[in-house]
């Protein structure tokens, strides 16, 4: 890392394209960071094998963070010296967060009737495709969880209440951009971020400056703690309602707009490197 810096990103409709998942608008900006040895930390609410294809194809190998803060992902042999006191599991190094599905599964078999809510659990490939535009394959990706379970409210209902219901359980609900989602209490992105930062800044002398990209509620827990918050709009241009300090605006949804807000702060950082201050500290 030649650059004391670490990025955090959601994925679906901040990186990648809210429509195509494609992530072409921001190419200039990946390989900025690529140059910069700056870790491009993955942090969404998909799953760990939907995110192992998206770092084969964005041609990374760092670590990572699934399902809504469910889980911190590092390669067994990623740099850090200090993984290796963390606990192994699905091949990588880690840490938990959040319940396993098994549970949290059974207990949205308890409430789902009642709330009438449909779930991953509930669904075909082919439905989930459907409602998702992903590939067959893509979907099944999407279908192999680990903390957290993506539903729909089939009609209409008090959100409050089933939160307020989950609570005994230890369940909480965050919303992302196309789903609802079904979560342990006190897993969300920023938890899992600090979590990473912790990581990383253990083994860096210099302070570690954070930039959290994302565009939903579900990312406002990440957005909240990082050195440089940025949100991407709607794919309609607009904004969802977040009041933070500091917080940057992309000019343009999807993968554009992550790509210009991101080479802008990067050549905004450098130029105070070079006058020796860095203000986002
Ligand atoms: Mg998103």
């Amino acid at each position: 890392m030649a650059f004391p810096l670490l990025v955090f990103t959601d994925l679906d409709g901040s990186l990648l394209d809210h429509h195509s998942y494609s992530f072409k608008g921001a190419e200039k900006a990946l390989i900025r960071l690529q140059q910069l040895a700056v870790p491009l930390i993955l942090t969404s609410s998909k799953t760990r094998a939907e995110i192992e294809i998206l770092q084969i194809r964005l041609g990374l190998h760092e670590a990572f963070i699934t399902e809504n803060g469910g889980g911190i992902f590092l390669p067994l042999d990623h740099p850090l010296q200090n993984i290796n006191k963390l606990q192994q599991f699905n091949g990588y190094r880690g840490k938990q967060f959040g319940k396993p599905y098994k549970e949290i599964r059974r207990i949205f078999q308890t409430i789902k009737d009642r709330y009438k809510l449909i779930g991953f659990g509930d669904m075909t490939v082919d439905e989930i495709s459907k409602l998702t535009g992903l590939t067959r394959k893509q979907a099944c990706l999407a279908q192999k969880r680990d903390f957290s379970e993506p539903f729909l409210f089939l009609v209409e209902t008090d959100l409050q209440a089933l939160k307020t219901e989950l609570v005994e359980y230890g369940l909480t609900v965050t919303r992302g951009g196309r789903f609802y989602h079904l979560i342990s209490t006190g897993q969300d992105k920023g938890r899992a971020v600090i979590g990473t930062k912790d990581l990383f800044q253990a083994e860096y002398q210099d302070r570690i400056i954070t930039i959290g990209v994302g565009d939903a509620e579900n990312d406002y827990p990440m957005l909240r703690i990082v050195d440089i918050p940025v949100l991407i709009p709607k794919p309609d241009g607009s904004y969802v309602n977040m009041h933070l300090d500091g917080l940057r605006k992309a000019p343009h949804p999807g993968s554009k707009g992550w790509g210009e807000s991101i080479m802008a702060t990067l050549e905004e950082l450098e130029k105070q490197r070079t006058t020796g201050k860095l203000t986002f500290i």
